[in-house]
């Protein structure tokens, strides 16, 4: 089977200055891209040019370069509005990432809505930042926790979740597409069925918005939470996407710079949206880059990286089904291009480190879904996951690297 690409991978490779580095004397096959991607030559660039011509504080000083950077991310913001199609740009909450996200609302959210007896809904296959933060917040305000099961294939148990929808649930927050599993979730009927129990839905995006496009309009969700450096972005940058009407009767989450108003020891107001949650300097350089990696995944397309990364993994879950004593965890029909799979005998670190030697990164471990793991009752599995730059040579040579690891190990 030869996969066909919608785009010219070569070209695309060529962009990525780091997938041709050599590890252990091999050519890199990077195919831990669900823990972070690649940066593209186009955002690198953008970070010198940053320091180089623009380098600044924000949305402070009247001077040319203040002006100049403070432009730059708020064209970013608008790009990500444009990008997610949200309503508003200043419902784009620019955070540190997808945990810092999901922190944000279970705190405000949970100040300005939960109390005692209420509950929160997620599922058994969120990641742990999608777990934690909601415990933390249930446990301080005296709600609970309520996990919608899986099947053995990784798929949500749409009944039991139906069964879990009450009028004590003030929120329900689950992931699109699982980091572990690949597992994508019926977001539609999710968000509906929560909003004809009148709640509303926090999507984690993490591993959604880099592999499909994303209306969150025509979604209806009310929050979307994704980090950009799995979007081919810098670290140390997410969003957090908010219905207006939300994010306006949630209080501020930290105090400081830029979310006031006016100050006086007696009383602060606060700033209106987006900067009433953007406490403090932000990590400028990484937001104003953002926008570089947003307009390298349009040029692309997303529809174009979809249809090609779709192909990729059902030629790489073929090819992989060929092992002897391969065992796949998640067997979702609807899955985005994360491989799962444990090889009987073997310890997936074990693995994992053969490949290493061979040039081939994957992860290993529980992958932050601890409790999913104990679903399944292993320990953690090796996990393959694919980017648009991946090719079908990669997953060859995945494919003979699992091979040769099971023949050294058993
Ligand atoms: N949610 C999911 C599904 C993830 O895969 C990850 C990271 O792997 C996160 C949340 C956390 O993202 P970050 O560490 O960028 O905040």
């Amino acid at each position: 089977m030869k996969v066909l690409t919608p785009y010219d991978i070569a070209a695309v490779r060529a962009d990525f200055p780091l997938l041709r580095t050599t590890v252990n004397g091999k050519p890199l096959i990077y195919l831990d891209n669900g823990a972070t991607t690649q940066k593209p030559r186009f955002v690198i660039d953008a970070i010198q040019q940053y320091y180089t011509l623009q380098n600044s504080n924000i949305h402070r000083g009247v001077h040319h370069l203040s002006q100049l950077a403070t432009d730059a991310y708020e064209v970013t913001r608008n790009k990500l509005k444009d990008f997610i199609h949200a309503e508003h740009g200043h419902e784009i909450i620019l955070t540190a990432g997808t945990t810092h996200s999901i922190n944000l609302v279970s705190t405000c959210f949970g100040k300005a809505f939960v109390k005692e007896g209420d509950e929160v809904i997620i599922s058994a296959m969120e990641h742990h930042s999608n777990i934690v933060p909601w415990q933390m917040m249930c446990e301080e305000r005296g709600a609970k926790l309520k996990v919608v099961p899986i099947d053995d294939d990784g798929v949500l148990d749409m009944d039991a979740y139906a069964r879990l929808l009450n009028d004590r649930v003030k929120l329900v927050s689950m992931t699109y597409v699982s980091n572990t599993l690949g597992t994508i979730n019926p977001v539609q009927q999710i968000i509906q069925m929560a909003h004809e129990n009148g709640s509303p839905v926090l999507l984690d995006a993490a591993q959604a918005v880099q592999h499909m496009a994303i209306d969150v309009q025509a979604l209806d969700v009310d929050f979307l939470a994704f980090s950009g450096h799995k979007m081919y972005g810098p670290t140390g940058v997410g969003v957090l996407y908010g219905k207006e009407k939300w994010l306006n009767a949630m209080p501020p989450y930290q105090g400081g710079g830029d979310m006031i108003k006016d100050v006086t020891f007696e009383k602060t107001t606060y700033n209106d949206l987006p900067f009433k949650f953007e406490a403090g300097t932000p990590n400028i350089e990484a937001g104003i880059c953002l926008g570089a990696s947003i307009d390298y995944i349009n040029q692309i397309g997303l529809d174009h990286i979809a249809e090609y990364e779709a192909e990729l993994l059902h030629y790489a879950l073929e090819a992989l089904a060929e092992i002897e004593g391969i065992r796949f965890i998640g067997k979702a029909r609807e899955r985005s291009s994360v491989i799962s799979f444990l090889i009987e005998g073997t310890h997936p670190y074990d693995v994992g480190v053969i490949l290493d030697k061979l040039g081939i990164a994957v992860r290993t471990g529980h992958h932050c879904t601890q409790p999913l793991m104990d679903r399944f009752g292993i320990p953690g599995t090796v996990r393959a996951s694919i980017a648009m730059y991946n090719t079908q040579e990669d997953i060859d040579g995945l494919v003979a690297g699992v091979k040769r690891a099971a023949r050294m190990l058993l």
